[in-house]
Formats: C-alpha cells, sequence, structure tokens
C-alpha cells in the first residue's frame, strides 16, 4: 500500500477506534502528516507497526472520585490517567484539572507529551492525567480533599520508576503539595520522584514553577536569531494569564521586548507602558481573581471583554492559554499586522488551519511539543535531583534549562532542513521526536 494511503488508514482506524476524542485525532493527524518522509526511510516503521503501536496507549485508567465539599455534600467527579508510551523512561506528564477534561483531553495531551518528551533528549517516557474538577471558587480545604481523595486511587498506578505525574491547568504547588502528602501517607514511602513540581521545601527545583514560560521565550529567542532578529524592542502578546503566561512575560521583558496583551477567559487587558508581571502574579496567584481587576490598579490600562487578545498588534504572539484558542481569523490578524514568530507556550493552542496560514506566510512557528518542552525538561532535572538527593542553584538549572531549549531548537531546524522542508520546525520537531521514540521501540521487541 502507498505511503500516504497507509497513514490516512492508521488515521481512520485511530477515528473509529476512539469515537468523539476529537482533540486526540487532531493530535494524531497532525504528527501523521509530518512523519511520512521519515516511514519512507525505515521499512521497520512499517513492518513492525510502530505507528499504529505509537498510537495506542500501554494503559489507560478511569476512576471516581468521590470528596465532601464544604456544605457537606458528597461530590463525585471522574479521574483519569493515561500511560502512553514508555519506550524511552518512565511515563511522565501532568495533570489537569478543569471542568472540560474528559478521555479525549487527556489522551491528546499524553500523545503530544510522547513526542515533547522525546525531544528532551531526557529518559521520560509520555503520560498525562486529570479529571473534570473545577478548581474555581472552590475553598483551599475543598481542593486538599479532592487531591487526597484523587491520589488515594491514583498511588496504585505511579511511581518513581513507573509513572511521574506533575501540574498542568489547574494543578500548580498548591495541588501538588496535596497529592504528594496523601501520596506519603497512603504508601508510607518519602518517594520524592514521584511527583515533580514539588515546592522547594519538599523536594522540588528551582527554576521549575517558571520553566515553561522561559523555556518558551528562549526557543523564540532561538528561532528570532535563525531569522537575524531578536526581541529587544518587538512588541509581544500574550494569552493566558496562568503560569506559562507569567513566566513568558517576565524573561521577555528581562530580554528587552515589551509585553502589552494578556488575558484570561473572560477578555483581555492591553497595557502600552508594558504589562506588570507582578501584578499579575498577584492577581492570578495570590488572589486567584479575574485579569480584569488589573485595571483597578492600572487604570492607564483598558479591560476588553470577550474579544480576542489577537486582535493586539504585536511582532511575536505566544499563545498560553489552551488548546485551539488560536484560531484561522485571529491567524489572519496576525499576519497583517506584522507578526513574524509564534511560540506555543500551551498545548496545541493554534488550530491546523492556522499553523499552515503561518507556514504560508514565513512567520516562524514553534510548535507546543518543542516550544512548552521546558516544563517538562525541568521536571526530568527535578528527578535527577530527587535521585541523587542533591539540589541545584536557580542559575545553573537555568542555564541547564537554556541548553536543553537550544538543543530542541537546533534538532527541530536540522531535521527540517534534512528532510527538505526548512524553517518548518512543526515537521522537524514531529520527525525528530518520532524517530528517538521509534527506534527506542525496534530495540525492545514487540512490546
Ligand atoms: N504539563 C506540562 C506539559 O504539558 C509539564 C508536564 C511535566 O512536568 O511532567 O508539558
Amino acid at each position: 500500500m502507498a505511503l500516504h494511503d497507509r497513514l490516512e488508514q492508521v488515521y481512520a482506524n485511530v477515528v473509529d477506534r476512539n469515537p468523539g476524542e476529537t482533540e486526540f485525532h487532531q493530535a494524531v493527524r497532525e504528527v501523521l502528516e509530518s512523519i511520512g518522509p521519515a516511514i519512507d526511510e525505515n521499512p521497520d516503521y512499517a513492518n513492525q507497526k510502530i505507528i499504529e503501536r505509537i498510537c495506542e496507549p500501554e494503559r489507560q485508567v478511569i476512576f471516581r472520585v468521590p470528596w465532601e465539599d464544604d456544605n457537606g455534600e458528597v461530590q463525585i467527579n471522574r479521574g483519569f490517567r493515561v500511560e502512553f508510551n514508555s519506550a524511552l523512561g518512565p511515563y511522565k506528564g501532568g495533570l489537569r484539572f478543569h471542568p472540560s477534561v474528559y478521555q479525549g483531553t487527556v489522551k491528546f495531551l499524553g500523545f503530544e507529551q510522547i513526542f515533547k518528551n522525546a525531544l528532551t533528549g531526557l529518559p521520560i517516557g509520555g503520560g498525562k492525567g486529570g479529571a473534570d474538577f473545577d478548581p474555581k471558587g472552590r475553598s483551599d480545604s475543598e481542593v486538599m480533599r479532592f487531591c487526597q481523595s484523587f491520589m488515594t486511587e491514583l498511588h496504585r498506578h505511579i511511581g518513581e520508576y513507573v509513572d511521574v505525574p506533575a501540574g498542568d491547568i489547574g494543578v500548580g504547588s498548591r495541588e501538588i503539595g496535596y497529592l504528594f502528602g496523601q501520596y506519603k501517607r497512603i504508601t508510607n514511602r518519602y518517594e520524592s520522584g514521584v511527583l515533580t513540581g514539588k515546592h522547594l521545601s519538599f523536594g522540588g527545583a528551582r527554576v521549575r514553577t517558571e520553566a515553561t514560560g522561559y523555556g518558551c521565550v528562549f526557543f523564540v529567542q532561538e528561532m528570532l536569531t535563525a531569522k537575524g532578529r531578536s526581541f529587544d524592542g518587538t512588541q509581544v502578546v500574550v494569552s493566558g494569564s496562568g503560569n506559562v503566561a507569567i513566566y513568558a512575560m517576565e524573561k521577555v521583558h528581562q530580554l528587552g521586548g515589551t509585553v502589552v496583551a494578556c488575558s484570561d477567559s473572560s477578555g483581555y487587558v492591553y497595557d502600552e507602558q508594558g504589562i506588570d508581571v507582578q501584578l499579575v502574579k498577584q492577581l492570578k496567584e495570590v488572589e486567584r481573581t479575574r485579569i480584569s481587576d488589573y485595571v483597578e490598579t492600572r487604570p492607564s490600562a483598558k479591560f476588553v471583554p470577550q474579544r480576542s487578545v489577537w486582535e493586539v498588534p504585536c511582532h511575536v504572539a505566544l499563545p498560553s492559554a489552551t488548546q485551539n484558542e488560536l484560531t484561522s481569523v485571529d491567524a489572519a490578524n496576525l499576519i497583517a499586522n506584522g507578526c513574524i514568530a509564534v511560540g506555543e507556550g500551551a498545548n496545541m493552542p493554534t488550530t491546523p488551519d492556522a499553523v499552515r496560514m503561518f507556514h504560508e506566510a514565513g512567520v516562524a512557528f514553534g510548535p507546543g511539543k518543542a516550544a512548552n518542552a521546558a516544563g517538562v525538561a525541568t521536571s526530568a532535572l527535578e528527578m535527577q535531583q530527587n535521585a541523587s538527593r542533591d539540589s541545584w542553584s536557580f542559575d545553573f538549572t537555568e542555564r541547564r534549562l537554556q541548553e536543553i531549549m537550544k538543543d530542541i531548537h537546533a534538532r527541530c531546524h536540522a531535521t527540517a532542513e534534512q528532510y527538505g522542508m526548512p524553517g518548518n520546525y512543526v515537521a522537524g520537531a514531529n520527525i525528530s521526536g518520532f524517530t528517538n521514540v521509534a527506534d527506542a521501540m525496534l530495540r525492545l521487541g514487540l512490546i
């Protein structure tokens, strides 16, 4: 069968076997569209059905999470963990707590994670988990009770050498603390390396909080350098105002750019003077409130409700909120307004049409698998420190992280060139990540 037909058939099977999981289908399609040239080169990938195997998770767990709210009422949520691929190391990937989470979300994120983790060059497999729990408006003790109940089931499936969860949307250092506390209590083991994103006071790594945002900016810096440009003097727009967005903004400012807008699900804030990152930290990390409150402290800024932040002109766009948030309409606006580079801080925030438009317009486009790999890379560094009972300095860790991001950029760039698609970081990331995992799978036998 011709290669193209074969890949189409793999895709059709994935859709058939995973009905209704549209984000997962989208993530698979995007990888299959890129890896043709690599499969052409090595017939074993097809003979050993590596592609078909990679699309099927090694294990999936769905579980009930019962807990009691502050009114004494029993609540029930659904928890997930998808252990996708362990060819390169223990399953590794975050937990997402958001009301929209279902099996398809977790599978798409787990699938992306396989290739992202492979790109880091560190020994980590791919997995993801979460729950349809909405932390918004919940008290601290409700969040704690939820985390304890979630871990009461999850602990059977994870371990330092098995599966190592971390944070994602709705799961930060506070939640990781409650999850680790419960794991420790149930198992009676101080197994630091079972979770990453821990607070510094109990085995966390410096720079883990900042890592995803900083790393995304480092990746874009490399793309800009390849174009003979830099962040100095650029206008930047960031979507979101959570952990990724906050530290991306901080690093842009350190590198001489100005972030003029950021957002949350209620709308966006435009601040010509440059977004006050300390203020966003205060609002989002401490007060856990809406971004609209920004203008109360900075009246010169403007809050624009219910509109896309991508209508704000910029040279660099960093989508750092959630999947499929940057559409073809947004891409058209950004291109018309002179955008030269896009770095995905979130996972799959750009729709496939929008990605195509960026490529056609010559905009440097850094896909999440590469551009946001710094979070999980720093998690792997946290595992290293836990295994050796060590704790590295901020500067040393940040330097390591910057080297990793430089390497990822170089690998994506070189791979795209090698396969005749210069400047196409999507192809570079997918082919490079895929071949790393596929080669290991071939050597491990039929597993
Ligand atoms: N949730 C992050 C990601 O999407 C980090 C995962 C981790 O540190 O394991 O890559």
